[in-house]
């Protein structure tokens, strides 16, 4: 069942170690593919957190899928390092299936931006987890009307336009946040992030049986290091994935409402998605 984080719709499954995929539908992009859910079969743009199983486990599939049902290759952009190593499993996978299997695999660094769906603009952030990995940022842009021609009607509109003057300069808003598996200093070191009016954010561990120490070890974030920042988190939504299958989903809400400062607690959600 999609979740409406103020009026932007994501579905998909995040448990922590077994599978992540993350659909966003309005921006006609889904994010890893550590499980094919059916929905982002039809996505054009697929991102890439990191290597791990849990969230590439299936990229085969999600090619081969597209294949079956017509569709155009689709674009999957991964982190620095882990393009050609994609292409060398996907030239094992044809051999083996002895299909095409014809997909495109770009390598996006952090910083550069991506233009998946009009109006929309991604770009990548540098996450911390124990292989090279990266978030992303979604931001909508919209033309708006430079303050000097606001007022006027649309032919001085078009007078000005065909003078060569400039009429409307691009507005970036930011749109959601996507941290992918990362320790809590891959989203502090992100102001934009810190500042997303969305963010769906890995929490992998809840309690000590798994400390804050060892937690950073295995490249996580702890439901301490969260109530430790409580404060820099400026999102209407905050969504906590990827939690670690130990808890169960009951014992997973009350860590979190446990940990977290009523203030925060009442933008977050602890978030699994659908089995
Ligand atoms: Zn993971
Ligand atoms: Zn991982």
């Amino acid at each position: 069942m999609a979740m409406d984080l103020s009026g932007v719709e994501v579905s998909g499954y995040s448990l922590g170690g077994f599978a992540s995929c993350l659909d966003l539908p309005g921006m006609k992009t889904c994010v890893d593919l550590g499980r094919l859910i059916d929905s982002t079969v039809a996505r054009n743009t697929v991102l890439i957190t990191h290597g791990h199983a849990d969230h590439i486990g299936s990229f085969a599939q999600h090619v081969a899928q597209r294949g079956l049902r017509g569709l155009p290759p689709a674009t999957y952009y991964v982190p620095p390092g882990l393009g050609e190593e994609l292409e060398e499993l996907l030239h094992l996978w044809r051999r083996m299936d002895g299909g095409a299997l014809p997909a495109t695999i770009r390598t996006v660094e952090p910083g550069e931006e991506l233009r998946p769906h009009a109006g929309v603009v991604v770009t990548p952030f540098r996450t911390r987890h124990r292989v090279v990995s990266q978030g992303y940022l979604f931001e909508t842009e919209t033309n708006k009307l430079r303050p000097e021609f606001v007022g006027q009607d649309s032919q001085a509109l078009v007078a000005a336009k065909a003078r060569g003057e400039t009429i409307v300069d691009p507005v970036r808003e930011p749109l959601l946040a996507v941290t992918g598996d990362t320790t809590i200093e891959g989203v502090l070191e992100h102001p934009k992030v810190l500042a997303a009016p969305r963010v769906i954010m890995e929490t992998t561990f809840l309690d000590d049986r798994i400390d804050q120490s060892e937690s950073k070890r295995k490249g996580h974030i702890h439901i301490k290091d969260v109530a430790d920042h409580a404060g820099l988190f400026q999102c209407q939504d905050l969504i906590l994935n990827h939690v670690s299958p130990r808890y169960g989903p009951d014992q997973a809400h009350r860590l979190v409402r446990e940990a977290l400062p009523l203030e925060l607690m009442e933008r977050t959600r602890v978030w699994i998605g659908d089995a």
